[in-house]
């Protein structure tokens, strides 16, 4: 049996955080591949080393002073290397870097450092093998993984090795250049790792023990989610829950490998469990989601009921300026297409005038629209969830502009004014889920 380990940048941002980490690594001799991100914030005014890597590569670029930055950089890295007394050589290395700055450096390959120096102190904590990642995640020119070839490096460097830490974040090139995966990237590095070497676990470890089933920055102290198919935490992420990187998730699909959100700071404390296949059938809700800012393209004309392909003709417009769609609720003689504002925001007058044109129908815009998410797989088939949920925004006088329920009666998405939004999270939580 074996378990992916990968730690985020709150679990590694000071020798202390990195002690934790040593002691539940080695607390489980299944935890034999380790994935770090780079060191995060050690308090809230802090910033993490990826933040400042991309400042420093801005100042490198349009040529401004940056020894205070960059000796900020190398400070935290020597601090924890002291702290744990390491004999790793970061300063060496450090300097080696140091002669490498200049206005055309890549940023790619400059960001990465962050991660890079955070798994070779790692490796030399925990006496796990270093392996880079750039030896590893291989991508081809389209930006695309490739499977084949990392899976080769990935099951070989596990087996020379058998114990190994590999930095998050990057990998690289047919070349060799150094590539990063977007913001957040690490998780996804975890995930593939947890494919190519078909592991029974991926245990993704954070400062929060697990995903919560609202926003707690509207629901204070929100209860933790002990189960979560993965099918629902692509309907919670997408509707703006910030759990993993949207892309986690993919690789170990496939393979029904379950992914483990733990908290370094409480490691007794189960976590989140996202899997398959889900028993507990304790709640109906597993959580709320939800987004504010969407704009609402409302269409009305006489009879369009009977005009075969006018929803086609209307959606045509909207592929035409490349505008992703999220909802089309529908009645007799109107419907809506409801997007976010952000993805109209230069085309929403070509848009309408083009509506009018070819449809020759009546179009008017709603930008208030915020939605919220109710999701739970326990939903389907289960009467009296949607008499709950009006019964009680009624009660409190939130008026429902929209709904949409998809067909695994997964989700129910609720349109409402912006400024009915926190109200809706804190009705609903208290209704469904406290
Ligand atoms: N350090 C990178 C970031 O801040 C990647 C990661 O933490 O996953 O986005």
């Amino acid at each position: 049996m074996l378990v992916v380990t990968k730690f985020g940048g709150s679990s590694l941002s000071c020798a202390t955080q990195f002690a934790k980490v040593k002691k539940i690594v080695l607390s489980d001799a299944k935890r034999k591949i380790v994935v770090v991100s780079a060191l995060g914030k050690r308090d809230s005014s802090d910033t993490k080393i990826t933040d400042l890597l991309y400042i420093l590569h801005a100042h490198l670029k349009f040529g401004v002073p940056y020894m205070d930055i960059w000796n900020m950089i190398c400070s935290r890295f020597i601090e924890i290397k002291k702290e744990l007394q390491l004999d790793y050589d970061v300063e060496s290395e450090l300097s080696s870097l140091y002669k490498e700055l200049n206005k055309t450096i890549s940023e790619d390959y400059l960001v990465s450092r962050g991660e890079y120096f955070t798994a070779k102190l790692m490796s030399n904590y925990l006496g796990y093998q270093f392996v880079d990642a750039k030896d590893l995640i291989s991508f081809s020119y389209d930006g695309k993984v490739d499977y084949a070839l990392t899976e080769k490096r990935v099951r070989l460097a596990f087996s020379e090795y058998g114990t190994i830490v590999v930095p998050g974040f990057y990998g690289s090139y047919p070349n060799g250049s150094v590539k990063l995966l977007s913001r957040g990237g690490s998780d996804v590095t975890g995930s593939i790792l947890s494919k190519c070497l078909m592991v029974s676990l991926y245990e993704n470890w954070t400062d929060v023990p697990g995903i919560l089933t609202a926003d707690p920055r509207i629901i204070s102290n929100p209860k933790a989610i002990r189960e979560i198919t993965y099918a629902e935490l692509r309907e919670l992420s997408y509707m703006g829950a910030n759990v993993l990187h949207e892309e986690t998730v993919f690789p170990v699909q496939s393979l029904n490998i379950p992914i483990n959100l733990k908290s370094t700071n409480d490691p007794d404390n189960p976590g989140t469990f996202i899997k398959n296949v889900c028993e507990d059938t304790s709640s109906t809700v597993t959580g709320l989601a939800g987004k504010i800012d969407f704009i609402s393209f409302n269409i009305f004309k006489n009879h369009m009921s009977n005009e075969i392909g006018f929803l086609r003709k209307a959606l045509t417009i909207f592929e035409k300026f490349n505008v992703s769609i999220e909802h089309i609720p529908s009645g007799i003689d109107s419907f809506s297409v409801v997007v976010p504002l952000s993805s109209v925001e230069k085309c929403k007058y070509e848009i309408i005038t083009e509506l009018k044109q070819e449809l020759k129908a009546e179009v008017t815009v709603d930008e208030d629209i915020a939605l919220v998410a109710v999701v739970g797989r326990n939903m389907v088939n289960k009467s009296g969830l949607c008499g709950a949920i009006f019964q009680t925004m009624g009660e409190e006088k939130i008026n429902v502009k929209l709904l949409a329920q998809g067909p695994q009666e997964l989700n129910i998405i609720i349109g409402i004014s912006k400024e009915d939004y926190e109200k809706t999270i804190k009705t609903l939580y208290q209704k469904l889920l406290a």
